[in-house]
């Protein structure tokens, strides 16, 4: 079997088709990073190494969104926040009855397995830090659902630099914890290996099948890898066009379909110092608003990737800067619809074009922040809106957000999923209910693009359990 991506799906496939005996190549686009590379590098250096464009991946639209994604061996993984959180038991349904994603009613096993695999556990409050305190603060004066995340960082020192690789190797990305396992089974893993495409045989008896992969090799040069079986793991922006790429791309609904979970942030000042970069940079969910589709995350970032919502430019940005060890942030992620479309061949080209019912819900989002914060005590809170950017109550950000509107909202996304959405009606999903891609034997889709609608949580655990359910049915089968 050839694996296409190391990230959460792809190396969940990969360790499960070489535990069951399978021969197993893992490609991948990106290199290798040790955690000793981190620790002795600046983050923003990391940053543009670890991400796909430098991480400026960006969906067109109105207002238009950033969209990060990891580039390296553990993909995403390597740079996400560790927060794990199970697929809510509404979604499983909704993907079971709404779209015959047959899968989804046994993703509690894989769930259970993928967790051990992972160490997840509660974040320990003692190395939140001040960010995540006065999220809970905030929450609780207000009476609100709000606790320490569930992350697979057991040993955490709280270095706030998960999003460009963890510095001491706390966090289990499944470059630390599935793939070792994957090569210990005997799986091997190409780095610098972009797949151009998918190789099929048009003239087998029953239908055209898999028949390999053509890689290219970052120095240059290419190679094929013949095998009967392909998974496909490139992630939801890469998936669909290596599909198209491979003459593999005729579904119409493939590489539409793309929910991204869309985010905002807002900031609160603070008298006292916050130093919200000593601390877990995701450490506390704050869950009020969950069954109306917003999730709240306390959510901190190094120095001067967080500065987004900093108002000014010259001096007043300065003195912005400098007084940052008084900011807590908080950022919020709607449950959206799937209004966003993959595009290209060669290169990946994305549209997304916020739906006015999610637009409100963002709006909400940003008041509910509001909200916790002034309850914790800030002094202000910075919107990130450039035409209205600090509002000193309540009051004033009701007025903002009621003159300013969702388009003016700054946005970033960093779930993408849906884009060969598996499901039992062939005309609606480009995958079948097992995850195997229509109109060819031997394609398995096991990555975020499987998942048929936002899960409305952050991600990974419904990746990996999805990719292992799909795995263990072919291998049944
Ligand atoms: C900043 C950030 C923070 C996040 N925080 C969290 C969090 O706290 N909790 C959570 O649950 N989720 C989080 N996520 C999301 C989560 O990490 C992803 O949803 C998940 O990793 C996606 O899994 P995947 O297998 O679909 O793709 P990925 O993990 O992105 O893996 C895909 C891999 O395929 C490779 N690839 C692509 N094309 C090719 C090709 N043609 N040939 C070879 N290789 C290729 C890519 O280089 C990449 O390594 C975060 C994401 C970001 C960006």
């Amino acid at each position: 079997a050839v694996v296409v991506g190391s990230g959460a799906g792809g190396a969940m496939a990969a360790r499960t088709l070489a535990r069951a005996g399978l021969d197993v190549v893992v490609l991948e686009e990106g290199r290798h990073h040790s955690t000793a590379s981190f620790a002795g590098r600046a983050p923003l250096e990391r940053f543009a190494e670890l991400y796909r464009d430098g991480g400026a991946t960006v969906a067109l639209g109105r207002p238009p969104l950033l969209l990060p994604v990891g580039r390296a061996v553990g993909g995403t993984t390597v740079v996400n926040s560790g927060t794990c959180y199970r697929t809510p038991d509404h979604v499983v349904e909704r993907w079971t009855k709404d779209f015959g994603f047959v899968l989804a009613e046994r993703l509690g096993p894989y769930l259970d397995e993928t967790e051990r695999t992972l160490n997840v556990a509660t974040q320990p409050l003692d190395v939140l830090g001040r960010n995540g305190r006065i999220a809970l603060a905030g929450a609780e004066h207000l009476g609100w659902r709000a606790a320490p995340l569930r992350r697979n960082a057991p040993g955490c020192l709280g270095s706030c630099q998960c999003v460009v690789g963890c510095p001491t190797g706390a966090k289990q990305s499944v470059q630390l914890s599935v793939l070792p396992d994957a090569c210990a089974a005997g799986a091997r893993i190409v780095t610098g290996a972009r797949v151009r495409r998918v190789l099929v045989d048009p003239d087998r008896p029953g239908g055209p099948a898999a028949a390999g992969v053509r890689v290219r090799r970052e120095g240059g040069g290419e190679f094929e890898i013949l095998a009967p079986l392909v998974v496909v793991a490139a992630g939801a922006l890469q998936s669909p066009p290596l599909l198209r790429r491979s003459g593999l791309g005729g579904h119409p609904r493939l590489g539409r379909n793309l929910s991204v979970h869309p985010a905002t942030s807002v900031a609160g000042r603070f008298d006292e110092p916050v130093t919200a970069w000593e601390g877990v940079l995701q450490s506390v969910g704050v869950e009020e608003h969950h069954d109306g589709g917003v999730l709240i995350e306390a959510t901190a970032t190094p120095p001067g990737m967080g500065s987004f919502v900093l108002p000014g430019l010259g001096g007043e940005l300065r003195r912005e800067l400098e007084d940052a060890d008084r900011l807590a942030t908080l950022g919020a992620m709607i449950a959206d619809r799937p209004s966003g479309r993959v595009l290209g061949r060669d290169r990946t080209l994305l549209r997304y074009d916020l739906d006015r019912r999610d637009g409100d819900r963002l709006m909400r989002a940003v008041r509910a922040m509001g909200e916790i914060l002034f309850a914790a005590g800030a002094r202000e809170v910075l919107t990130g809106i450039p035409t209205a950017p600090r509002a000193r109550d309540l009051g004033e950000l009701d007025a903002v957000l009621a003159a300013a509107g969702p388009r003016k909202l700054h946005l970033s996304a960093y779930h993408p999923t849906g884009t060969v959405a598996a499901g039992s009606d062939p005309e609606r999903s480009p995958a079948d209910a097992g995850g195997r891609l229509r109109g060819v034997t031997g394609v398995l889709v096991a990555d975020a693009s499987v998942l048929p609608g936002c899960p409305e949580v952050n991600p990974q655990l419904s990746i990996m359990a999805a990719a292992l359910a799909v795995t263990e049915a072919y291998l049944e089968r």
